[in-house]
């Protein structure tokens, strides 16, 4: 049995941003993955990376994700400089994961926070 039953989650605000229900500033999209500008951006340079499957939080991740959880690493770096961060090691980017409540996270669809760009930062 697949360790992810459900594919898209009506109920779900980031499922209905990848299915374009709700607007987003979208930074890039493929067959596996959507990344857009954070709605209250932390710092200069704010998106999300998703993976267009409903996985609820990094908790949810099994053997079968790997592949597409490297994937989803490796579009880090290229889609920080296309965004505008500066490149390493003087510019940068943090990226973030928050998983479960007491890990912070508000929208139950796994995402990458990528921040970067000139301190100082609204946050972080
Ligand atoms: P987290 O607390 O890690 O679950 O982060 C959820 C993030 O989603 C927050 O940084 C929000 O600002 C962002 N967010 C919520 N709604 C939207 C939206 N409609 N478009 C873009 N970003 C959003
Ligand atoms: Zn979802």
């Amino acid at each position: 049995m697949s360790a992810h039953p459900v594919d898209h989650d009506a109920n779900c605000l980031f499922c209905k941003i990848v299915a374009k229900q709700i607007p987003s500033r979208m930074v890039f999209e493929d067959d596996e993955f959507y990344a857009f500008h954070d709605i209250h951006p932390w710092a200069p340079v704010h998106f999300l990376i998703i993976p267009k499957r409903h996985i609820p939080s990094m908790a949810h991740l099994g053997a079968d994700d790997v592949g597409l959880m490297g994937r989803m690493m490796a579009l880090v770096p290229v889609l920080a400089l296309q965004e505008g961060c500066n490149p390493y090691p003087q510019g940068g980017f943090r990226l973030v994961t928050n998983t479960g409540a007491e890990g912070g996270q508000e929208v139950q669809h796994l995402h990458f926070h990528v921040m970067g760009g000139p301190r100082p930062w609204l946050r972080g």
